[in-house]
């Protein structure tokens, strides 16, 4: 959202012309650029314009070392920020820029592990141990009592390999609270992430296929197109309809100052509302059930039932007012 004639309006980011409603909005999307997720809020002209200069790579370098460039008065502003791209300009919200900034550490840590890992410079899995070393920092494979075993037993089958590098994941990797910590270091947000790339590595490690050889399949990223259809369209709607799901919430906690309200309990809260009102297949219970778990997971002790609360206040609500018509 953005200032037009000193009003908040959904406008396009290029042209700056308003839209009566977020529907009006064209997102301009194309998932194989690094900038993906930025949904921009552009009017169909203005989005077939940037599509073409974003295929122009010169332009797009040059655009993204201008954002790399903003000032931290212009990032910390609550007007939008202007970024020349070709011949136009394109206004971003503090929300975008710190978006495009996580991704291009991702892209950078990405790059720079590639070029380590292509270069020979990978460190030998048996280097010996030295004495100051920590030794869940650094781990010897053919030290560990896993490997003794391995190597003492007679079964020199392929599901007994299989079984070596599976248990050397899980105990050294998966089970690891030092490398825990250095992720957690790095971002806040590896932590979650890491545990279910975990499950996943183990899951996959355990199909191992000898008839495939190197070429294992791994586990799918979803579960299928649904699966990932679902997700899209959950954190657009949160995103897009962010404003009417906080004057809900406003609305139904009309005892607190929503500043007061935690804000990760917000953003639980406008998810759920983006699920309740987006999804006429999901009942619901269901979604209820659903974030007041989370909330319980990712908030305060009191989050599960603040949340349940006012949730269940603003559905009663829309179902009154016609709103919503699902159970
Ligand atoms: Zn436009």
């Amino acid at each position: 959202m953005y200032k037009v004639d000193r009003a908040y309006k959904y406008a396009c980011q290029m042209c700056h012309e308003a839209f009566p409603n977020v529907e009006m909005c064209q997102i301009a999307n194309s998932p194989e650029v690094e900038l993906d997720p930025m949904n921009l809020c552009l009017c169909p002209n203005c989005a077939s314009e940037y599509k073409k200069m974003r295929a122009d790579e010169y332009d797009l370098e040059y655009f993204l070392e201008d954002i790399e460039n903003l000032s931290d008065a212009e990032i910390g502003s609550m007007d939008p920020v202007e970024v020349a791209f070709g011949n136009e300009t394109i206004w971003f919200t503090q929300t975008h820029i710190a978006e495009i900034r996580e991704l291009r550490a991702l892209q950078e840590a990405v790059d720079k592990y590639k070029d380590s890992a292509g270069s020979g410079q990978k460190k030998p899995v048996d280097k010996p141990v030295q004495e100051d070393d920590d030794p869940e920092a650094e781990v010897v494979v053919s030290g560990t009592d896993i490997y003794k075993d391995y190597m003492a037993s007679d079964d020199d089958s392929y599901e007994a390999d299989r079984e070596l590098w599976r248990k050397l994941y899980k105990t050294y990797i998966f089970n690891n609270d030092s490398l825990d910590q250095v992720l957690e270091d790095q971002s806040l947000y590896w932590n979650d992430d890491k545990e279910i790339v975990d499950t996943f590595v183990l899951k996959t490690i355990k199909r191992f296929d000898e008839k495939k050889g190197a070429n294992q399949e791994l586990l799918p990223e979803f579960k299928d197109d649904e699966d990932q259809e679902f997700a899209r369209r959950l954190f657009r709607r949160t995103i897009l309809n962010s404003d009417y799901y906080r004057h809900l919430i406003s609305e139904n906690t009309k005892n607190w100052d929503l500043d007061r309200i935690a804000f990760m309990d917000i953003i639980i809260m406008q998810t759920a509302l983006a699920e309740i009102l987006s999804f006429p297949n999901i009942p619901v219970s269901v979604s209820l059930n659903e974030y007041v778990e989370i909330a319980k997971l990712y908030s305060t002790s009191k989050s599960g039932s603040f949340i349940n609360g006012t949730l269940d206040g603003i559905v009663n609500q829309l179902k009154k007012e016609g709103k919503l018509t699902k159970n």
